[in-house]
């Protein structure tokens, strides 16, 4: 089965070209940024050699446009397309990728993540270089200081309004 994976050029994390998971498999990977045409890309890697499957990772940055051409994949090239992403920015706002996956794409799988607490972690927290959540500034910042942590929505308000994580995961431990 041959697979084309993407990954966005936005993300120099693991290098470029690469996608890795967590337990330390990895692929190499096309880029994509907002100027890529997918659809056409693609259907010239299915002319050159039959592809089976195309996989999108942080697809929380593709485009409106994007989305749409997946679509297009899908249903004109036959070839199924699994988009992984984020839901959402550490604002709590929905990214434009994300926007229209949820709203075309035939399944929704959502992997669970879990806060300090227990529960479901549906949020992302940005913190600066003090460790001082924000939500304010642009959506995309790579490479900076900052750190993300995912977090329920319970402690995601609570953290904002502390101005601060740590008091917030200190006092859950007090109270258990
Ligand atoms: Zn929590």
């Amino acid at each position: 089965m041959r697979t084309v994976v993407y990954t966005a050029e936005i993300d120099d994390r693991f290098g470029a070209g690469k996608v890795s998971s967590r337990i330390g498999l990895s692929s190499p990977a096309k880029l994509f940024n907002q100027s890529t045409s997918l659809f056409t890309d693609i259907r010239e890697e299915h002319e050159r050699k039959p592809v089976h499957c195309v996989l999108v990772d942080e697809s929380q940055f593709l485009t409106r446009q994007q989305v749409y051409e997946l679509a297009g994949v899908v249903d004109e090239l036959d070839i199924p397309v699994l988009c992984y992403g984020l839901r959402t920015d550490f604002r709590g706002e929905l990214f434009i990728g994300s926007q229209y996956l949820l709203a075309w794409s035939d399944k929704l799988v959502e992997l669970k993540t879990i806060c300090f607490c227990g529960r479901k972690a549906s949020m992302v927290l940005r913190l600066d270089q003090n460790g001082q959540p924000y939500n304010e500034g642009e959506q995309v910042v790579i490479g900076g200081n900052e750190r993300y942590v995912s977090v329920c929505r319970k402690h995601y308000k609570e953290a904002l309004a502390k101005g601060s994580l740590q008091a917030v995961q200190q006092r859950k431990e007090g109270s258990s």
